[in-house]
């Protein structure tokens, strides 16, 4: 099974069974999503029979899994971790 995290286009390999989170923070103060096919949606999931794509529609991602342990993240521009929402 293959993860793939657009637009950043990075791939992970998820063991059978294995579940992983993916959170996006949205790029507006008010918290509002562009969306992709409906307005306000921060996610559209791509599932196929060996693979699911992710398009996030944040600023940023941050992979982990179900116990919270990170995995990966594109954080650079995060909203949220950044720290100044003024900027
Ligand atoms: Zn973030």
């Amino acid at each position: 099974m293959e993860l793939t995290v657009e637009p950043w286009a990075d791939a992970y390999q998820l063991l059978p069974g294995q579940t992983c989170v993916v959170v996006t923070h949205s790029p507006t103060e008010d918290g509002s999503w562009s969306g992709t096919l409906r307005r306000d949606e921060p996610f559209q999931v791509d599932h196929r029979r060996d693979s699911v794509t992710v398009w996030a529609n944040g600023n940023c991602f941050h992979l982990s899994d179900m116990a919270g342990g990170a995995i990966d993240a594109a954080d650079w521009e995060c909203p949220v971790q950044s720290g100044d929402p003024e900027k």
